[in-house]
């Protein structure tokens, strides 16, 4: 009898598959994208207090060709919109969003002309993050079931997957 025959089917993909959801969940690196006061409790995350590198997901990346997460933090002005889709669109895939608090998820107390009324009408957006502001210990919640996703993906799904999200939130902008 074989080897083949001797393992069931898929066994060896799948703990391949489990290896490497469990390094990606624990390697997140957001790209900088403070955008109003809900920034300020997106930057307390990052500090000792908080200290978000407990889980190894502190490393804010200046440039979006080294980061896999964006935390859209703030309000999202029609000029701004634009700058951010371009970001995101520079950071390599897979990649996730979350938008942090209330205006950022829907425009918030700016329902006006100025103000995009929620960052999903030109980002597709994984976690919506309630609150104005959010606590940085909600930060850490997200974060948490941002993993949990992305430690059950297959390998590969969550590329076209993504693909077909990015293209249909690059439509409605
Ligand atoms: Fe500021 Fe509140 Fe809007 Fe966050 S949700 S950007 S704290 S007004």
């Amino acid at each position: 009898m074989g080897l083949e025959d001797k393992i069931p089917s898929g066994i060896l993909l799948t703990t391949v598959e489990g290896v490497f959801g469990w390094v990606r969940q624990a390697s997140f690196w957001p790209a900088t994208m403070g955008l109003a006061c809900c920034a300020i409790e997106m930057m307390a995350y990052g500090t000792p207090r908080y200290d978000a590198g407990r889980w190894g997901q502190e490393v804010f990346r200046a440039s979006p060709r080294q980061a896999d997460l964006m935390i859209v933090s703030g309000r999202v002005s029609q000029k701004m919109a634009p700058v951010i889709r371009q970001v995101y669109d520079q950071m390599p895939n897979p990649k996730w969003v979350i938008s942090m608090g209330a205006c950022a998820s829907s425009g918030g107390m700016f329902n006006n002309y100025a103000i995009v009324q929620g960052c999903d009408h030109f980002l597709p957006v994984d976690i919506y993050l309630p609150g104005c502001p959010p606590r940085p210990d909600m930060l850490i919640d997200a974060m948490f079931k941002l993993r949990k996703e992305v430690q059950n993906l297959p390998i590969g799904a969550n590329m076209d997957d993504q693909i077909e999200r990015n293209e249909q939130a690059a439509l409605t902008a």
